[in-house]
């Protein structure tokens, strides 16, 4: 039995960018419906974990330009421009909205909003509320987004599939999770808000929910996903667990060392130069590695490491800036920053790349948007700067909201039957998995591979025969994966089959990424190629769109809008 509910808009995810377009779409018209549906209970979107901040211009030393040409150069010049100078405008409105609806930004002593150094940035541009900012921002969202009875939410639903009619998105089918029942949401505009897929790699900040769930509707739908093969390493990733030390860290004059005591961002040439740790993220991750592979790592039970020193910030300022952190290093690795270095190394930590959008968010499907993390508004590029992403989801999070609304005010329901059918059909799919006992391949095993082939061909350095070796490895883990068995039966919160639904749309997007990696014959941003070591904007300056087609993954060249700031070499 398929339940039917129907909504104006329909937006998939309860992060920070689902929860900014579901208030930006009853905002905007006061007679709009919006269902909300998340796997999670939104508080528990990634989002909650961001520490460091988001950024927008606050201070008088600072220009909206200066902003969008750091953004636009960490992005390696492939970002598009005219995005970039729409999101340094709307930065400081939505983070003082932001504020209003009760985000306690920390302050300086005379009052204003402080703001802390971030990797990239020229100046102090990154708002925070200690380093617990998505918690705040998160909070601050929900709550608000509380205040409208049109906002319905579908927790713990699981979304399967887009419904496509006549050329156009009608809504979505979806598991109840608590009974194992389908249902479909109607809607006459549906916004993806599903966050990024870092879980495709064995090594990540990631929570276990980011599995690239929408970018995977949205592909098989037939959209097109843009710059998948741009993945960031964060610098400072806890050793075993993955678990993050924010680049605030930095921010706040943390240094980095290796085996010999060395700040080797300062005696070597990394491409840094007087930024030194805050340099951008991936320059940063590539200077440890190289020290790592030079002999002067320190070697731990999880593999070699470096050091992120705070000892010489003191007591007082990591408790009153980065309690978290000190929190962090003495549960998860027994050190306390206060007296000893944290062992850190580069781990997975965020998408550029994603479902491709317009500047309003849209897709190639009429009704269809896609906004935050999962989307490629394009304006990371190549790299994305630190704190930009908090804000990134507000902004076009809002932007996509109120065009949805647009959107489905001026389109038809489209046609009810057809619509179910769709679920059923789906429901019926979903069926044959639960408990089929017949097949002979794990979930657990397949996911751990597809995980240790990512990291060796798509890593932080990259290579053609690698490369090459895990696009071949993941046709045939989709292979297998079709011969899945699952033990489990019962309908009642059946984990093991949301496992294996998260698994097929991993498998899909890590292909994506190891496609596009394979074919991108140059290094740029967070792609750096051994084998192609600089940069080529004659043979590269395009994004790389990837579709699904019935042979496999089919790439599109797009062009990169230019209309400021040339590209020019990268160095700090
Ligand atoms: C540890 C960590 C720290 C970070 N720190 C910072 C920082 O300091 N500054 C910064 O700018 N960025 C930071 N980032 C990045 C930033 O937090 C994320 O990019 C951003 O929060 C993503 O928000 P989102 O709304 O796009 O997705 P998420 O917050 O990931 O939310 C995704 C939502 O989609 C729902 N969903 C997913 N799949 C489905 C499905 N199949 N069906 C139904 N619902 C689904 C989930 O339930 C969830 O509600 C950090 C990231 C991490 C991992």
């Amino acid at each position: 039995m398929v339940e039917t509910y129907t909504h104006d808009v329909i937006v998939v995810g309860g992060g920070a960018a689902g929860l900014r377009a579901a208030i930006a779409a009853v905002e905007s018209d006061p007679q709009i419906s919006v269902a909300m549906v998340s796997k999670v209970y939104p508080m528990r979107s990634h989002t909650v974990s961001a520490e460091g901040g988001a950024a927008a211009v606050a201070r008088e030393d600072d220009t909206l330009e200066m902003h969008a040409y750091d953004t636009v150069k960490g992005s390696d010049f492939l970002a598009d421009q005219h995005t970039v100078e729409y999101f340094v405008e709307e930065a400081p409105k939505e983070l003082t909205r932001l504020e209003h609806w009760g985000c306690p930004w920390s302050r300086n002593d005379d009052g204003s909003v402080a703001t802390r150094a971030f990797g990239g940035m020229t100046t102090k541009r990154t708002w925070y509320a200690t380093d617990k900012v998505g918690f705040h921002m998160l909070h601050s969202l929900f709550q608000h987004s509380m205040r409208f009875e049109r906002i319905v939410r579908y927790d713990e639903n699981f979304v399967t599939q887009l419904v496509i009619d006549d050329g156009a998105v009608r809504g979505v089918a979806a598991i109840d999770m608590r009974t194992g029942e389908m249902r479909l949401f109607r809607g006459r505009a549906v916004v993806l808000a599903t966050g990024g897929a870092g879980k495709c790699f064995p090594f990540t900040t990631n929570g276990n929910i980011k599995t690239g769930d929408g970018m995977a509707l949205a592909y098989r739908a037939g959209v097109g996903l843009k710059d998948m093969e741009f993945v960031q390493y964060h610098p400072t990733g806890l050793p075993g667990t993955g678990i993050l030390i924010t680049e605030a860290t930095r921010g706040e004059g943390g240094y980095l060392r290796n085996a010999d005591g060395e700040r080797f961002l300062v005696e070597r040439d990394y491409g840094v130069g007087q930024k030194a740790e805050l340099g951008p993220r991936d320059m940063i991750s590539r200077a440890i590695i190289q020290e790592i592979e030079a002999g002067r790592g320190i070697k731990g039970r999880y593999g070699e490491f470096v050091h992120l020193d705070l000892t010489h910030l003191g007591e007082d300022k990591i408790d009153s800036r980065l309690p978290f952190v000190r929190e962090l290093g003495r549960t998860y690795v027994g050190v306390d920053p206060v007296r000893e270095p944290l062992p850190i190394r580069p781990v997975v930590h965020y998408m550029m790349g994603g479902v491709d959008t317009d500047i309003d968010g849209a897709t190639s499907i009429p009704g269809l948007y896609a906004a935050g993390e999962c989307a490629s508004v394009s304006i990371n590029g190549a790299n994305r700067l630190g704190s930009n992403s908090l804000t990134e989801c507000l902004v076009f999070g809002a932007r996509a909201g109120a065009n949805a609304v647009r959107h489905a005010a001026g389109s038809a329901e489209g046609d009810e039957a057809r619509a179910r059918q769709q679920v059923e059909d789906e429901g019926a799919r979903i069926e044959s998995l639960r408990g089929r006992k017949k097949g002979g391949e794990r979930i657990a095993a397949i996911r751990h591979e597809m995980q240790s082939s990512m990291e060796s061909g798509c890593g932080v350095y990259r290579e053609q025969g690698p490369a090459d070796e895990t696009c071949r490895t993941l046709a045939q883990l989709k292979g297998r994966y079709a011969d899945l068995g699952l033990d489990d039966e019962s309908k009642v919160f059946n984990t093991e089959l949301i496992a294996a639904l998260e698994l097929g749309n991993m498998l899909e997007i890590a292909e994506a990424v190891a496609v596009a990696a394979a074919k991108r014959q140059e290094s740029r941003g967070g792609h750096a190629r051994r084998d192609f070591a600089t940069r080529d904007d004659e043979s590269f300056l395009f994004h790389q769109v990837v579709h699904r087609d019935a042979a496999g993954p089919r790439l599109e060249r797009k062009d990169v809008r230019i209309t400021r700031w040339q590209p020019e070499e990268r160095k700090y």
